[in-house]
């Protein structure tokens, strides 16, 4: 069955969310974050593979979080990719440390670490790696890296829950990895993010900072300034039964990509990256053409939804930051998502795929 309108992207529930939401709400739980939240972190870690899990509000509070937790404090320079979503470099500004920016390597459309040892100054501190679309250059690189120039190594895994590097899942790497659970990402929450980390310190620190610095829970006594970035115990009902169909989603993620790629690399105008399916889920289908908005166009004419992929970070009216990003410029002008959601049908990708095929040849 093919649906009038694919869509991009949508969340996706069902009867279990429905039922899990009803039974909690007739237990009498206080809704704000207790049980069914620790329940949430412990899974979560035990998924990817980290000691501690902390769940917050978003993605964004998560990457602030994750500087507050290393230290960054106004007027630290903080090393960005130029191809991320803008939470990236904006969670550095809110703490009035400053985003440098740099461009992305042609291959993994990550950030290029060759540019960012020019990058480095006396004032930098961390530097956000962003697997972006899940693919991710070697993690044990940039970790020497950060080891050699004295920086804190925080990965913004945002759009890499179900992606590996030799198995070993991304967003582990680093001091600090960052996730989102928005409704754009492989599992939601509505709203929601989570921290993972090794370091007993980190965790420590960031239970506290997100917990209006409370030095244990349930009383008023305050060592350290902290705030509230606390989720919802209803939000981790939703996330427990999402977390127990992701198994499957990332399965279907790989394949749909596979699909994509079958269908569309004969097609000359349409460019695919390289993409190993045995450790990346990508997130979404990204594609890459001479005009993306005439094919958007069309697509929308035929019942299709897709959508631009975001402008490089230095081109936006927020940072207008000079310089040379040949990449990550050549990234956002060319770049579209197609539809991406776990929920498509191989008919309806097919659809997709004979549209594309029609305006090219
Ligand atoms: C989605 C996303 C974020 C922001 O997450 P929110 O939960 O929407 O705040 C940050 N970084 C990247 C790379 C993302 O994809």
């Amino acid at each position: 069955m093919r649906r009038d309108f694919i869509p991009q992207m949508e969340p996706w529930f069902d009867g279990r969310e429905l039922r899990a939401v009803s039974n909690y709400m007739r237990s009498g739980g206080w809704v704000t974050e207790f049980k069914q939240t620790q329940r949430l972190e412990r899974e979560l870690a035990k998924f990817i593979g980290s000691k501690y899990c902390i769940l917050t509000n978003n993605g964004t509070v998560s990457l602030i979080l994750a500087l507050l937790a290393v230290g960054i404090r106004p007027g630290d320079e903080v090393i960005v990719p130029n191809m991320t979503m803008i939470a990236t470099a904006n969670a550095a500004k809110l703490l009035g440390a400053e985003p440098v920016l740099v461009d992305i390597e042609e291959e993994t459309r990550c950030l290029d670490l060759r540019l960012a040892r020019q990058a480095v100054s006396k004032k930098t501190k961390a530097l956000i790696y962003v697997p972006l679309n899940g693919r991710s250059g070697d993690p044990e690189k940039i970790r020497r890296f950060c080891r050699r120039h004295q920086l804190w190594f925080i990965e913004d895994a945002a759009q890499a829950l179900g992606s590996y590097w030799q198995e070993r899942h991304l967003g582990t790497f680093g001091d600090v990895g960052s996730f989102s659970l928005s409704t754009q990402k492989i599992i939601t929450t509505g709203q929601g993010g989570f921290l993972i980390t090794n370091s007993d310190d980190f965790a420590h620190k960031i239970r506290r900072l997100k917990d209006f610095g409370r030095a244990r829970g349930g009383i008023d006594l305050h060592d350290s300034v902290g705030y509230n970035f606390k989720f919802t115990d209803i939000q981790a009902v939703i996330g427990l039964e999402q977390l127990k169909k992701l198994p499957w989603r990332i399965r279907r993620k790989r394949e749909i990509w596979r699909l994509y790629e079958k269908l569309l690399s004969p097609l000359k105008p349409v460019k695919l990256l390289q993409t190993d399916t045995s450790q990346t889920t990508p997130w979404f289908i990204d594609i890459f053409v001479a005009d993306p908005d005439s094919l958007l166009e069309f697509l929308k004419q035929k019942g299709v939804g897709a959508r631009r992929v975001y402008p490089a970070v230095n081109s936006q009216k927020c940072y207008r930051a000079e310089g040379r990003f040949p990449v990550s410029k050549k990234h956002g002008q060319q770049g579209l998502w197609l539809p991406s959601g776990p929920e498509l049908t191989n008919k309806e990708i097919k659809y997709v795929c004979e549209v594309i095929k029609s305006l090219y040849t």
